[in-house]
């Protein structure tokens, strides 16, 4: 005996009032403005099917807000085209921020997703107090608020993205690479050093996975324009996976989906900070890349480690090719299966493993070519990421606007507020037409 049918999903979530139409409405009309048509009230309203009385009334709102500037018409227009409508260049800001194991970095995107500001700073950060690294982080991103450009641009949110699982409460409950930060609301405690330096509200606050992130911003902001379903394995001291399907992020039951760096590849293999045996970060994450290939970065503090692993490589040594050959295929193994399971199309490589992948593709797309069961007529694509070592923050700080995006109607909230939200995981099946493009 089944379960029934349940309680059938609703397209509004529950009864439908006059408020949350309007809502809705509104995010259709920024959806459209965002979506890049520079169109004018008419044309808005032929675009989304409202009466032009009802798309007119919605922009007056978006502009009241600040959401949206009405421009002069463009020239050479017959008639009366109407002042197009465009997202508002002073209007509210994400704040990104990511903590991972050796930096800190910190991001700020507009309203069109164009990162407007960016610092990062290199350092272990295994070997520092807490409080400290967590004190960093929060002046670095105030740094970046407290630039003239920035000054006067209301927040709409916060977002930091750790390298581990972040439960729905928004505290970072495992985190293999930096054990020190687990049990840590890490973004609530960031945001109160901001907020007390600042004295500036900055909207919702939440955590979330940094290679989940990632995802997003490959999603939103990467080179390819129809790619929605896919999985982005990021290569940094940690290894880690974010699953995009149907331009949603994917995030299992809890939102702790993705952690590929502890599927195992060989069982025979080195301990793993998880504390299980033969992970795939044990063999294919940078510091046993590095270990393989004879790069001792201990010596010389100095050196930038994935800059002496490119050199070393294209200058031909035995020892790093064939350690970012092992790399590959372990990484190659362990997508197959990810792939095998959810079937995704698409892999894209992200963070170290984007630089490197010269080396890593050859015994990568062997193995997804050997393992993955519908590849002789349907072959899984295999991409590199172009967006360097800012997407998880930027991802972050995307996910602030995003917000805005989804529900103008919520814009601008209450002064101060500050409150933890989960991030990431939505249902799949939704689509993307509100996201900036
Ligand atoms: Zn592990």
């Amino acid at each position: 005996m089944g379960r029934g049918w349940g309680r059938p999903g609703h397209p509004t979530g529950g009864p439908a009032r006059a408020e949350l139409l309007r809502r809705s409405n509104l995010a259709l009309v920024l959806g459209e403005i965002a979506a890049g048509g520079r169109g004018a009230r008419a044309q808005l309203a032929e675009r989304t099917g409202l009466t032009k009385a009802t798309v007119s009334s919605l922009a007056d709102t978006l502009i009241a807000t600040g959401l949206v500037v009405e421009c002069d018409p463009d020239r050479g227009l017959v008639g009366r085209p109407g002042n197009p409508l465009r997202l508002a260049s002073t209007g509210p800001v994400g704040l990104g921020i990511e903590i991972n194991v050796d930096y800190v970095s910190a991001c700020i995107v507009d309203l069109a997703g164009e990162v407007r500001s960016f610092a990062a700073l290199p350092g272990d950060n295994r070997t520092v107090a807490p409080g400290d690294v967590l004190e960093r982080a929060a002046r670095l991103a105030d740094s970046l608020l407290a630039s003239p450009a920035m000054s006067s641009r209301p927040v709409a949110g916060l977002h930091v993205a750790l390298p581990g699982l972040v439960d729905v409460d928004g505290v970072l409950r495992r985190a293999p690479n930096l054990r020190w930060l687990e049990g840590l609301e890490v973004a609530a405690r960031v945001g109160e050093i901001i907020s007390a330096r600042s004295a500036r509200p900055l909207g919702a606050v939440g955590a979330g996975n940094e290679a989940n992130l990632a995802a997003l911003a490959e999603l939103w902001f990467g080179d390819s324009t129809d790619l929605d379903t896919f999985v982005r394995v990021s290569g940094e001291i940690g290894v880690g996976a974010g699953i995009v399907i149907r331009g949603a992020l994917w995030g299992g039951a809890a939102g702790l989906a993705g952690e590929i760096g502890h599927v195992l590849v060989d069982a025979g293999g080195p301990r793993c900070t998880c504390g299980a045996r033969g992970c795939l970060e044990q063999v294919a994450g940078q510091e046993a890349v590095l270990a393989a290939a004879g790069i001792d970065t201990a010596r010389q503090p100095s050196t930038d480690p994935v800059r002496a692993l490119l050199a070393s490589a294209a200058a031909g040594d035995r020892a790093t090719q064939a350690a970012l050959d092992r790399a590959g295929s372990a990484l190659g193994v362990a997508l197959a299966g990810v792939v095998n399971v959810v079937d995704l199309p698409t892999v894209v490589l992200g963070g170290v493993y984007a630089e490197v992948a010269t080396w890593l593709l050859p015994a990568l797309a062997r193995e997804l070519a050997d393992r993955v069961v519908s590849y002789s007529w349907a072959p899984t694509g295999v991409a590199v990421s172009r967006l360097g070592a800012r997407a998880a923050v930027r991802g972050a700080a995307g996910l602030a606007i995003r917000a805005v995006l989804e529900d103008p109607g919520s814009w601008p909230s209450g002064p101060s507020r500050v409150r933890t939200r989960r991030p990431q995981a939505r249902a799949t099946g939704t689509d993307r037409s509100a996201g900036p493009t």
